[in-house]
């Protein structure tokens, strides 16, 4: 009861916004956690919950097929505190798609919800992306978020057929490619499993964009996470890398470490360094770098390698104080 208690004092929060079914205590398939709140705003999806999608999705229709994350451990992380995993029921996904194809004909986009729905088994897969092309013929994309352990669960054939059947790219929070670092965060996997899977993941056709995370070695590991996640990222060789700048979230693992002084962020400019590390061991065939998220210090746009000595000028130029850093107060996540 008081879990009950909990989840439906976050929807009044505000954390819950957007869902059409209020009175069905039954939402979700196989879970008792959620309450329907009737003063919710609705947008005409079942969405539950904290919604997150990648900043680039942000004209995707939003198609939720999961809730959370399917692993859920890793120290820094905030997002989904509010939701247990969960596969929705497929009823509430066709009312979804048959929503979207009244409402969102020029959107031709979808990015599939939560965390990483890239887990979910390949008959589920495969019936969303059979609907998807029977119930919206206009969309041209969709895509998800993954982690290693998604993509690990997937054959190569399964990845090829995920390609052919319309799943164009995936978001993957690498955060490392430091053994140490990925143990100690609980990120899963070591560096080895990471690059082999994004390899295969990669030759299936599915674009990949990570996102890695700095700060994440604390001032000890600091050149050495970034070293280590320049050379997988350059081993995996992804379209897109993404680069944010750790913020230590409370009620996390990782959060309550550094309140309490065990765990030690680098400054500024320590962060800045540990940038260039990073920089300086990434080789990509062809693809974008980018810092531009609110937690960064300093934000990059570009393209590799073409702009990969510019880059690097750039940041001797921050370290030497040339080029001003965001300040403290307008960092954000
Ligand atoms: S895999 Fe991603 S969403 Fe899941 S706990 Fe880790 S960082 Fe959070």
């Amino acid at each position: 009861m008081n879990q009950l208690k909990k989840i439906s004092a976050l929807r009044f929060d505000g954390l819950v916004k957007n869902q059409k079914h209020a009175d069905n205590p039954n939402y979700i398939t196989g879970s008792k956690l959620f309450i329907m709140n009737h003063n919710l705003v609705t947008n005409g999806f079942n969405h539950v919950g904290n919604c997150i999608r990648p900043p680039s999705e942000f004209n995707s229709i939003l198609l939720q097929a999961t809730l959370g994350c399917s692993h859920s451990k890793c120290t820094f992380c905030g997002a989904y505190k509010d939701k247990k995993f969960a596969i929705k029921d497929r009823k509430y996904l066709e009312q979804d798609l048959d929503f979207a194809s009244r409402y969102c004909r020029h959107q031709d986009r979808i990015f599939v919800m939560d965390g990483d729905a890239f887990v979910m088994p390949m008959k589920d897969w495969q019936w969303l992306l059979e609907q998807i092309h029977e119930k919206l013929p206009w969309v041209k994309r969709v895509t998800c978020y993954a982690n290693l352990k998604s993509i690990k669960l997937k054959t190569d054939e399964e990845l090829a057929y995920l390609h052919q059947m319309g799943l164009k790219a995936v978001f993957l929070g690498l955060e490392s490619g430091h053994s140490q670092v990925r143990k100690d965060t609980k990120k899963g996997g070591t560096p080895e499993e990471l690059i082999y899977h994004c390899q295969r993941l990669r030759r299936s056709g599915i674009r990949l964009v990570t996102i890695v995370l700095l700060g994440l070695g604390q001032i000890d590991l600091s050149l050495e996470h970034a070293r280590d996640t320049g050379k997988a990222l350059t081993a995996i060789d992804p379209e897109a890398v993404s680069a944010l700048s750790l913020i230590p979230l409370p009620d996390t693992p990782l959060g309550d470490a550094f309140e309490r002084g065990e765990f030690k962020i680098p400054d500024a400019l320590g962060m800045i360094a540990e940038l260039k590390e990073l920089v300086k061991h990434t080789e990509l065939s062809r693809g974008a770098f980018r810092s531009v998220h609110a937690s960064n210090y300093l934000s990059i746009d570009a393209r590799f390698p073409q702009d990969k000595t510019a880059v690097l000028q750039s940041l001797d130029q921050a370290l030497s104080g040339n080029i001003k850093l965001k300040p403290e107060w307008m960092r954000g996540l």
